[in-house]
């Protein structure tokens, strides 16, 4: 077995541990391999261990893996944009973006629709919210997300699915604990004032504390480092 496939593989255990101890099972907790930085000679070999949701930060990264991999055959993999997104990109990944993590405004909401609608689609997304206001840049504030998530529900073709939390790198696990536990909340008490599925999924944990936030309810948890090893930039 290769390096990645035995990360790969212990990093599903260790999630579905995570899921039984709080009370659900492995299928319930989506793993997106975080692909960034990595080769495709590194994501070939992670996709031949079963990784089939991959998530970039760069527009321009994705779309550039995303042809590559489709020109070898490997296009059974499912796209998630996890990074900040600017406007002037939506175009790019409109066509087949699986789901959008990181809605953090009213005029991206209105470009993702502008963009899906005209190619007749739709598009799953999730508001980032920032629940760790000092040091995240990226993301709206708890009381700002409800103000955008009714924004998204009049807009037809973005579909909206949850939140998304990025924790900052330096804090400890208990501290991001304590942020995935109020994330939830902040979902549970958004979710009674929108359409059923609304708030179906939280996007939370990385590396650091992906078994915690499992723990705290997340339905996906975003994977890079454990699974590839260090990065060497980005
Ligand atoms: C890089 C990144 C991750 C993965 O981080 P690791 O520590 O490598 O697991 C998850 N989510 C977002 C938004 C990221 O930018």
């Amino acid at each position: 077995m290769s390096d990645i496939a035995g990360s790969l593989s212990e990093v599903r255990a260790r999630i579905a541990d995570a899921a039984r101890r709080s009370g659900r099972s492995a299928d319930d907790v989506l793993l997106v391999t975080v692909s960034k930085t990595r080769s495709l000679e590194e994501i070939a070999e992670a996709i031949d261990a079963g990784a089939r949701d991959l998530g970039e930060n760069y527009v321009q990264e994705l779309v550039e893996k995303q042809a590559a991999l489709a020109a070898e055959g490997r296009d059974d993999v499912r796209w998630h944009a996890i990074g900040h997104l600017q406007r002037n990109k939506v175009r790019h990944i409109a066509a087949f973006c699986r789901l959008i993590h990181s809605l953090d405004s009213t005029r991206l909401a209105d470009e993702i629709q502008k963009r899906v609608g005209a190619a007749g689609r739709t598009q799953p997304v999730l508001i980032e919210v920032n629940v760790a206001a000092e040091t995240s840049k990226f993301g709206v504030s708890p009381e700002a997300a409800k103000p955008l998530a009714e924004h998204v529900a009049g807009l037809g073709d973005v579909e909206l699915r949850g939140l998304m939390a990025m924790t900052p790198y330096d804090i400890s696990v208990d501290e991001s604990r304590r942020y995935f536990a109020r994330t939830r909340e902040v979902a549970e008490a958004l979710a009674r004032d929108l359409p059923d599925g609304a708030m179906s999924e939280l996007s939370m944990g990385m590396t650091q504390d992906y078994e915690s936030a499992v723990e705290e309810g997340a339905t996906m948890v975003r994977v890079g480092t454990a699974i590839f090893g260090k990065r060497r930039d980005g």
